[in-house]
């Protein structure tokens, strides 16, 4: 099968499938077997084939959650959304994060003060390249699903604090019943 994913994205190792965590820690003597082997062994609840997530995903958002891929600020609607409500996995419909918890800021992607307990796990990755010379040549640390490994974004420090930042394309928003 061959993808064409938009300028805008740049690629990126998806950890759970390509097995770069490892080789990102594989200087860490002390460490790299047990991040090897906790990401190798751990097993998602929620899996299935590429085909399949490619139909149910769509093509940006299976670069974004199966790729690793990060959205263009301001790409996704949901970066200055502020109604009441709940942001779901869009792999499997896992309650990730909690408008409560919702930050707007001007750098275009969903933030957010913290997960919902359970929700995300957090793994090794390398720089994102759209985030500037914030995160030039160093590691960030990875969010992503906690039942389907879908990618959603990484933990950064902005605005003060530490942020979940979010790719919009990996939520699905469900406004609080009115
Ligand atoms: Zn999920």
């Amino acid at each position: 099968m061959t993808r064409n994913p938009s300028s805008s994205l740049s690629r990126r190792a998806f950890f759970a499938s390509s097995g770069a965590a490892a080789l990102t820690v594989a200087s860490g003597p002390v460490y790299a077997s047990v991040a090897a082997g906790s990401a190798s062994d751990y097993t998602y609840e929620v899996v299935k084939s590429v085909d399949d997530w490619l139909a149910q995903l769509g093509e940006q958002s299976y670069a974004i959650m199966r790729e690793g891929f990060t959205e263009a600020p301001k790409s996704s609607p949901l970066w200055e959304e502020t109604r009441a409500g709940t942001y779901h996995c869009k792999g499997c419909d896992l309650y990730n994060f909690d408008a409560r918890l919702k930050v707007v800021l001007e750098k275009g992607w969903v933030f957010f003060d913290h997960a919902q307990p359970d929700a995300v796990l957090t793994a090794i990755d390398g720089a994102v390249p759209e985030y500037g010379a914030m995160s030039e040549d160093t590691a960030l640390t990875e969010v992503h699903c906690r039942r389907c490994g879908g990618h959603l974004g990484h933990l950064l420090i902005v605005a003060g604090g530490m942020k979940h930042c979010i790719n919009g394309a990996s939520l699905e928003f469900k406004p609080a019943s009115a």
